[in-house]
């Protein structure tokens, strides 16, 4: 499934051919992604102009001058191409493309610009929505997320406040969406390594008896906010499937220490821990036993 830096790099890829053009035509080929779209779907967008691309955890936010956002969400195997070809301007001409790709094509926009989005996906577990901007704040998607981990309201103390006093594993107080908005299964470990935490580690152990935060706190803030930034400039991970709106690969796989690299020798220098695989609430975690702690 993406996490954000995927999500991230869809955002940047689709920003430059969505902000500031129109929508000319939405094609809804089925009524539903993940959940019905909304009846009007295409004629609320027909004719707005998008006036901002923002993404929030794992949700692209397209602002609309109509006042409405366009809520997507890519689930597990959507993903977004842009065409600028004239001849595919005209809806449903799909001759330069291989069918296969097409089938699944279940929404099309087609800009002012010229430019023509697709979003693709197989298994649907995507979502559209349209929700009134000034309702954002209450809208049941959106509401229980916890702070951007790359933005200030992430730090040290607020994470070392919502582990006080939790017996979980930090594995799992890290997957927890309403701690870090965004953070999935291969980051989360990824960012554990980074701060030579253990995963089995109990989260209240980054935090002081009075839930001040400790040095594994600021280990980990910073772990956190390295790995994302640095999978966001590789163009996010590519496995099964994520693609970036451009059909090209995201890179950061070939930079993982830990996911996925069962018995392999951990890279950090001077380590020689070889990378365990254990099980932690249904979910395969990748760690070090020797510099993670
Ligand atoms: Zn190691």
């Amino acid at each position: 499934m993406p996490e954000l830096p995927e999500v991230e790099t869809v955002r940047r890829g689709l920003e430059p051919v969505m902000e500031g053009a129109r929508f000319e035509s939405v094609e809804a080929r089925r009524s539903d992604l993940r959940w019905p779209l909304p009846g009007d779907f295409a004629a609320r967008l027909e004719g707005q102009t998008v006036t901002g691309l923002g993404r929030r955890a794992k949700y692209l936010l397209v602002d609309l001058s109509s006042g409405e956002v366009l809520l997507m969400h890519l689930g597990m195997s959507g993903s977004f191409r842009v065409l600028h070809d004239g001849a595919a301007r005209k809806p449903g001409s799909y001759h330069h493309e291989k069918p296969q790709h097409a089938t699944h094509d279940h929404v099309v926009f087609h800009m002012s610009n010229g430019a023509w989005i697709a979003f693709n996906d197989p298994r649907r577990f995507g979502s559209m929505k349209l929700v009134p901007r000034d309702a954002l704040e209450q809208e049941p998607l959106l509401r229980t997320l916890g702070p951007e981990p790359l933005g200030n309201e992430f730090h040290a103390a607020m994470l070392a406040c919502a582990c006080h006093g939790k017996k979980t594993s930090l594995k799992a107080a890290l997957s927890d969406q309403r701690v870090a908005a965004g953070l999935g299964n291969i980051y989360v470990c990824e960012a554990l390594h980074r701060a030579r935490l253990s995963p089995k580690r109990r989260a209240s152990t980054i935090a002081t008896r009075t839930g001040e935060p400790n040095e594994r706190a600021r280990a980990l803030v910073q772990g956190i906010r390295d790995v994302l930034s640095d999978a966001i400039r590789a163009g996010g991970s590519s496995l099964r499937d994520h693609k970036r709106t451009d059909g090209e690969l995201g890179l950061f796989q070939h930079q993982f220490a830990v996911y996925d690299r069962e018995d392999q020798r951990c890279p950090r220098r001077g380590c020689g821990g070889t990378i365990k695989r254990i099980v932690q609430t249904g979910r395969s975690t990748f760690f070090c036993p020797v510099c993670q702690r």
